[in-house]
């Protein structure tokens, strides 16, 4: 009798799953729009120069392997904050800001719900309809409830304000709110500045927590620009969380990069709040890992990379979207039914086509192009290589 012997098949990830269905299909012409990695024209997952340059410096250097201490580089955590806050932060200048590197957004999203977990046992977590898909799966893992506020207005292509507002203003003291800062993932579509106020004002009449989810920033309209949400939050007064991620700003994917910042009341506070995030961590995975760490330290402060990368940054934001450009043109030329305008409207690195269930699997049947069942489509994978055979296959799915 084995230990396991009970144990069932947990179901595919979604997502995931749709990559090894993608690397089965034998059809040359093939197009994987379903998982959320940026690729250039070529369809290559790009190394950024400024990544490659401060890598070779550390190989260079022969740099030792030591433990980084629990919540990682100094430096990396200082940047993290400048790039959040801006360079003249008050609420850094006065330490009430504490971050910790982490194992990807992911990785900080986790940290900061087992955290909240320890803090409010009973508190839910309320997530957009619809969110990224693993927030759910991860607050629930946590041990939260997870309610869903609405977001997304099929109808419109745009978001449901009122009835966000309306979500928000019912919760319960105490709700930690995930809000995704820029480039909602997966329907493209943000609030504006005007929102966001609103939505400031409801999370401070409610007491709600806000964590904010900023996975993309930069690939909207720039850094500045893309910490807007955040800057607001911040001005608020409120305590709150962010998660920060690299993975798709640097290219660097799979070496884990990220940050949690946790905003408190004194700089008192943010000490004990330090001591108990890194306890959190300690019992975790003990300390984060150190080249992704020092290679996006090494970036941010450093002047001259840190415009080499800025400037790569915002030739991955253009090209995307001349993609949203291009499909949008193509879909039309290709007489595609409906107006698919709204494309070029929402921001990041994904669409809500508006593509059926049925019409995703059309277009993985019959033309070899893999989305997500919910009309998910990653708009930065496309090339301009693909974009008219995606569009005529879109076109025909959807006539
Ligand atoms: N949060 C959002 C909204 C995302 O879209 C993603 C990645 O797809 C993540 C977090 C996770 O980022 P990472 O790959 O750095 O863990």
């Amino acid at each position: 009798m084995s230990v396991f012997s009970a144990v069932e098949l947990a179901p595919r990830d979604p997502i995931l799953g749709l990559n090894e269905a993608y690397a089965a299909d034998r059809r040359e012409t093939k197009v994987n729009l379903g998982v959320g990695v940026y690729t250039d024209d070529q369809g290559r997952i790009p190394l950024l120069r400024s990544v490659a340059e401060a890598e070779q410096a550390r190989v260079a250097a022969r740099a030792a392997r030591g433990y980084l201490p629990i919540d990682g580089i100094a430096a990396y955590d200082a940047a993290v904050q400048k790039l959040l806050f801006g360079a003249d932060s008050a609420l850094v200048a006065e330490g009430r800001a504490v971050t910790v590197q982490a194992l990807g957004g992911t990785g900080a999203l986790k940290l900061g719900a087992d955290f909240l977990k320890r803090l409010d046992p009973s508190a839910h977590v309320a997530i957009s309809d619809p969110s990224w898909e693993n927030h759910r799966a991860l607050f629930e893992a946590a041990g939260f409830a997870v309610d869903t506020y609405r977001y997304y207005d099929a109808a419109s292509h745009g978001v449901d304000f009122a009835g966000m507002l309306a979500d928000l203003r019912g919760y319960a003291a105490g709700t930690v709110v995930v809000l995704h800062a820029c480039c909602h993932n997966p329907t493209g579509v943000d609030l504006d500045d005007a929102q966001w106020a609103q939505v400031v004002d409801v999370l401070r009449e409610r007491q709600l927590v806000p964590f904010l989810d900023i996975a993309y920033q930069g690939f909207g309209e720039s850094i500045e620009a893309d910490a807007t949400a955040v800057r607001r939050v911040a001005a608020s007064g409120l305590p709150f969380l962010v998660a920060s991620s690299f993975s798709k700003s640097f290219s660097l994917y799979g070496e884990r990069v990220g940050a949690l910042t946790l905003v408190t009341a004194s700089s008192d506070e943010a000490k004990r709040v330090l001591s108990q995030v890194k306890r959190v961590i300690r019992t975790n995975y003990s300390n984060p890992p150190t080249h992704g760490g020092t290679v996006v330290a090494t970036v941010l402060n450093d002047a001259t990379l840190r415009a080499q990368w800025e400037s790569e940054l915002g030739e991955m934001r253009d090209r995307i979207r001349a993609m949203r450009d291009g499909l949008v043109e193509r879909l039309k030329a290709n007489g595609a039914q409906g107006d698919f305008e709204f494309v070029r409207q929402q921001r990041g690195m994904f669409s809500y086509s508006g593509l059926t269930s049925a019409q995703v699997d059309r277009l993985r049947d019959e033309f070899g192009i893999y989305a997500v069942s919910t009309g998910r489509i990653c708009v930065a994978a496309l090339r301009s290589s693909n974009l008219d055979m995606v569009a005529k296959a879109i076109a025909t799915v959807s006539a």
